[in-house]
């Protein structure tokens, strides 16, 4: 991790928090609820409110505009071409094809990380120090996700 980003994550978490409500008020307005068989894995890992959840299927997740976060997100690697999934909240970005039981549980298994932080401004914090210090594939919150995907 390149000394620079660590320090400038704190002053980035503002942009972070703004992009990512933002993003998750365009999916809750325009997004696709979950299936039934959806709903289902939501509840097995573990989110309160499975029914506040809209999808948006995407060709590509978004980055964010402001420079020096997408600088941070592409370096981190936790946001790249090769994304399939971001969630923001209650909102999830699925890439087109991606949809598939094993990704829809990971991503649901982040919103009930955000319901049990209290929300994207108590979340993000956590989640980009975590990767800051562990790296994108060994941050706890990544690990927990994995660890509650369900393949069918
Ligand atoms: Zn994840």
């Amino acid at each position: 991790m390149p000394l620079a980003l660590a320090t400038s994550l704190p002053a980035l978490l503002p942009q972070a928090i703004a992009w990512a409500s933002a993003r998750e008020a365009e999916i809750l307005a325009s997004g696709i609820a979950l299936t039934d068989a959806e709903l289902d894995l939501a509840r097995r890992v573990g989110v309160q409110a499975p029914e506040r959840i809209r999808l948006a299927l995407v060709e590509r997740v978004p980055m964010p505009d402001d420079p020096m976060l997408q600088l941070a997100v592409e370096t981190t690697e936790l946001l790249g071409a090769n994304t399939l999934g971001l969630t923001l909240g209650y909102g999830i970005y699925l890439c087109q094809g991606a949809r598939d039981a094993r990704l829809v549980s990971h991503e649901c298994r982040h919103v009930q990380q955000y319901e049990a932080a209290g929300g994207i401004a108590a979340f993000l914090p956590l989640y980009l120090q975590q990767i800051v210090r562990h790296g994108y594939l060994d941050a706890p919150y990544e690990v927990d996700a994995r660890r509650h995907e369900i393949d069918a």
